[in-house]
């Protein structure tokens, strides 16, 4: 089995799909590992490193998609749009790409790959199950993120974070307010203590609270009725416009005496909910910064424009979409062993092999053997719901022709 790992092409990216550390595991199970030259440089991987610790370097990419079993990737088609496309010549019938892929924001890639004989694991589907918790991309890329956008946050704030008690007066610890505190909020809650701040955080989901103060964080209490606010796999479910209408109101006020925001409210496959109006942030000091953390899905904040820098009324509002690639070392090493755990679960005997009866490979699965295969992503392809497996027929072997 052969498993390549490409340099990313999309602008900007710095990670890699695989770290040098974790050549070794790949072989254990099998593997002959193939890195495009260069591939890991910008994460700070030489391919002096991935020689070293076994892997071939591979200059040619069409050479390395030609010969590959398995590819690894940090941003499949679904999320290098433009730049993506390039690999759609190169790819063969019965190759499998594992990857980011964002199946529900763009569905009409894995169609792509499909139409191709790609088999896709978008790595976003990965079940929120406690099995799975080794492979969840998400939660590790959010938790990056988390901590990147509090030091965005400190970097800007003509403020320092934490009180200063000094022979020339006392200052004030900054004031920050995160908003949504899931992985990347409580992430972020953590970061801002740590840095000496007073933090803040609120949450739809009941659950959360007790997770807010256990960081030493202050839960805001709001009159809202959230007690059906989570939905499946511990995600929050989409609430009605006249919710948010009143969260925004009443949250305005906790904006406004904040020096921080940080927002990172979402909603899998769906808008994110606007919970900072333009109002809200003319109520904020000057000087203040907004990290909206939800700008690739439109934004919490109604002033937010994705990877631009707004600033209104003295408050600057950040939307960057890609902050993991900004800790690549750190970023690639957390992927890279969520993905070397993936091939493990979708390896037998040194050869791919697919076990649709596991929960974990079911769903991740977006495409194999010319079809897309999750039903999510057929129901927003407008395509026929296809017979699924039932639990007891035999497994999938994978039979990669090339
Ligand atoms: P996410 O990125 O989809 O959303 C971020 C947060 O925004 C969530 O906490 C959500 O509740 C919150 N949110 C949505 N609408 C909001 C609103 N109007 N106001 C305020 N907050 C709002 O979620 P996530 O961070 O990826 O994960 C959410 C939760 O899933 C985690 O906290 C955890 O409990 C669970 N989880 C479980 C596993 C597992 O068991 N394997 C793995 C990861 C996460």
């Amino acid at each position: 089995m052969i498993i390549a790992v490409t340099r990313e092409t999309f602008p900007g990216e710095r990670r890699v799909a695989l770290v040098p550390a974790l050549v070794a595991a790949l072989k254990k199970i099998g593997g002959e590992v193939r890195v495009e030259a260069g591939a890991g440089v910008a994460a700070g991987f030489t391919d002096d490193a991935y020689r070293t610790a076994g892997a071939e370097i591979v200059a040619d990419r069409r050479q390395l998609f030609d010969t590959a079993d398995v590819v690894l990737q940090v941003r499949t088609l679904g999320t290098n749009l433009a730049a993506g496309r390039g690999d759609l010549d190169l790819v063969h019938e019965g190759l499998i790409i594992i990857g980011t892929a964002d199946p529900l924001g763009n569905p009409h890639s894995t169609k792509e790959l499909a139409d191709r004989g790609v088999t896709l694991f978008a790595m976003e589907l990965i079940p929120r199950i406690t099995r799975a918790q080794s492979m969840d991309v998400l939660s590790s890329m959010a938790t990056i993120a988390g901590y990147k956008a509090v030091l965005l946050a400190a970097n800007h704030l003509p403020k320092m974070f934490p009180m200063m008690m000094t022979a020339a007066g006392t200052l004030k610890p900054a004031k920050v307010f995160v908003i949504g505190a899931g992985v990347a909020g409580l992430q972020a809650i953590a970061s801002a203590k740590r840095l000496g701040a007073v933090v803040q955080g609120y949450d739809v989901r009941p659950a959360v609270k007790e997770q807010v103060e256990s960081l030493g964080a202050k839960f805001v209490a709001m009159p809202l009725a959230t007690g059906d606010a989570e939905g499946a796999g511990g995600y929050a479910k989409q609430l009605d416009e006249e919710f948010y209408r009143r969260q925004r109101e009443l949250m305005a006020q906790t904006v406004a005496a904040s020096d921080v925001c940080i927002t990172t409210a979402a909603i899998p496959g769906k808008k994110s909910p606007v919970l900072v109006t333009a109002d809200a942030v003319r109520g904020m000091a000057p000087g203040s910064v907004i990290v909206d953390l939800a700008a690739e899905r439109g934004g919490n904040c109604e002033l937010t424009r994705p990877d631009e820098t707004v600033v209104e009324n003295g408050v600057t509002i950040f939307g960057p979409t890609n902050l993991p690639s900004e800790v690549p070392n750190h970023a690639s090493q957390m992927y890279a062993k969520n993905l070397t755990n993936f091939v493990a679960l979708v390896t037998r005997d040194g050869k791919p092999h697919l076990n649709l009866e596991d929960q974990v490979v079911r769903e991740t699965l977006a495409t194999h053997r010319g079809e897309v295969v999750n039903p999510r992503l057929r129901e927003l392809l407008n395509l026929p719901p296809l017979a699924t497996p039932q639990p007891g027929s035999p497994p999938v072997d994978h039979l990669a022709s090339k």
